[in-house]
């Protein structure tokens, strides 16, 4: 695409004001708050802060909303939704340029992530036809017995940085379809692509209050408006474990429906008998994408004692080759980490490493400004920080075992689930190890998992719920069953 209309895009697709009820507004007292580069620090916009009275405006539209959206046909909602898709694909590099912009990810990352995310619109705007019900054998004479599916109302979403597109539409996405209307929080960091979308949104014809969106830093009276409004029926949200558990038990009062997508630790194992070099691609892949910062990343590395020293070799040779810089700019494969504290944690993890015993193989240092070496990190123990803890970093620590059922139980060895992967050629050892690892997501021989086609989400500490996939829906929708009596 040209330049020029790439930025005359991205100037139409930049909206820095609360959506409410279909009005973009402004904060109540003017106030906003800077959204900024992370790899250039440049103020990019200040963009609104919603007032407590503001957050309860939204939720007061996509609660009036509701009945007449939740009445439209599957298919008519299917249309609306499918305009919306279009509308993003048209846009998807003005879109990717912008969330290179605020959240420092590889411009061609990014670009994936649009059509990624905008996949769940596309997907759910079918699913939605698909939502039956069922007709079931009836227990007594003169009775008949149904179940329908409906939507469960307002559906209020808080999501991350980290995907400023893809965790917006795999929640919103099946939500509308579903017939829910919903009120989104972005995060501060990144907001401008959730607004974007949801200009976007309003400009395919999904009517005024079906979608809202309120912005603002002090999240936790956002949250805790969401949690406890009784006009809400449904909190999705994608996040750390920590806030999580906050809202989690917060929606605990009026029993709101939750999905919770929370953090990982994910392990990737590579077994004596691996393709080296796949696994070697599949660690880079999944290790390093996004610098690092995403809830699937790789965070430890356990290699077979025979095959340990090739492998690292192999990883290192390829680490050093990876490019770190402005998102922007061409090649570039490691962009920023999204702020200071991002940063010192992963200095801090990566310095406790190696006073632990761990050897630096390569990296280490930071780069000026928010960058980090993509670093490599071996003779990884159990006693290190970075073995329990989320890195959200491009480091990669290199722990050894010996056998299938070590390697097994170090996987497991964690309180999150939520993405594992394994490298193995022997098919009986894929089912074993498959079967054994306790996460919602399995990647057997490749690091690269996520699909609007298939179910997303984590066990243990990492969550409640799934995302996407025919799955997705029940997330959104209430099973009635109505039983027939007097029929003759
Ligand atoms: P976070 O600090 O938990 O923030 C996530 C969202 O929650 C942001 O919108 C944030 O708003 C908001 N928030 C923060 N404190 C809150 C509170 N007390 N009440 C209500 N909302 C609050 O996480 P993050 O640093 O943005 O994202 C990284 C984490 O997300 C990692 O742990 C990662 O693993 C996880 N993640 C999980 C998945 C998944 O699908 N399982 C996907 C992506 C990321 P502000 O930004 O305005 O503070």
């Amino acid at each position: 695409m040209k330049q020029s209309l790439k930025m005359k895009q991205l100037d139409e697709i930049i909206k820095t004001q609360l959506f409410i009820n279909g009005n973009w507004v402004d904060g109540e007292k003017g106030t906003t708050f800077d959204v900024v580069n992370p790899a250039t620090g440049e103020l990019i916009r200040k963009v609104a802060e919603a007032s407590p009275a503001q957050v309860k405006e939204a939720i007061d539209a996509a609660h009036s909303a509701f009945p007449a959206w939740s009445k439209k046909t599957a298919g008519a909602r299917s249309v609306l939704l499918r305009n919306w898709f279009n509308l993003i694909i048209e846009r998807k590099e003005a879109l990717a340029t912008l969330m290179t912009m605020e959240c420092g990810k590889p411009y061609k990352e990014s670009l994936g992530e649009v059509v990624y995310g905008a996949g769940f619109i596309e997907w759910f705007a079918e699913e939605g036809k698909r939502a039956y019900g069922d007709v079931i054998p009836s227990f007594a004479e003169g009775k008949r017995v149904m179940v329908i599916r409906q939507p469960v109302g307002v559906a209020a979403a808080i999501t991350p940085w980290n995907f400023p597109l893809a965790m917006v539409t795999r929640k919103l996405a099946p939500a509308l379809a579903a017939g829910c209307t919903s009120v989104l929080k972005p995060p501060s960091p990144a907001p401008l692509t959730s607004l974007a979308i949801a200009a976007l949104a309003s400009q395919a014809g999904i009517p005024a209050g079906v979608l809202n969106v309120v912005t603002g830093t002090d999240s936790a009276t956002i949250g805790k408006e969401f949690c406890t409004n009784d006009k809400i029926r449904k909190l999705s949200f994608t996040g750390s474990t920590e806030v999580g558990r906050t809202l989690l038990e917060a929606c605990a009062a009026d029993i709101k429906k939750v999905s919770m997508e929370l953090g990982g630790n994910a392990p990737l194992i590579v077994f004596e008998d691996a393709d080296l070099d796949a696994a070697v691609e599949g660690a880079i892949a999944s290790k390093y994408r996004n610098s690092g910062q995403t809830c699937v990343c790789v965070n430890r590395i356990l290699a077979h004692d025979k095959i340990y020293d090739e492998f690292l070799r192999k990883l290192v040779n390829a680490v050093q080759k990876l490019k770190t810089g402005n998102g922007l700019d061409e090649d570039v494969s490691i962009g920023p980490l999204i702020n200071k504290k991002g940063l010192e944690k992963v200095q801090d993890l990566v310095q406790d490493a190696l006073v632990r015993g761990g050897s630096l193989l390569t990296g280490g240092k930071t780069l000026g400004g928010l960058f980090y070496q993509p670093t490599v990190i071996g003779d990884a123990n159990p006693s290190m920080r970075l073995a329990q803890e989320e890195i959200f970093g491009p480091v990669a620590p290199v722990f050894r075992f010996s056998s299938e059922s070590d390697a097994l139980r170090m996987a497991n060895d964690t309180i999150f689930g939520l993405a594992s992967y394994f490298y193995s050629r022997d098919v009986s050892r894929c089912w074993r190890v498959a079967e054994g690892l306790e996460y919602g997501m399995v990647g057997i021989n490749t690091g690269l998992i996520s699909s609007e086609t298939a179910p997303f989400g984590g066990v243990k500490q990492s969550g409640l719920g799934r995302e996407g996939s025919k799955y997705g829906l029940d997330e959104y929708m209430e099973l009635k069953y109505l039983c027939y009596g007097e029929i003759n």
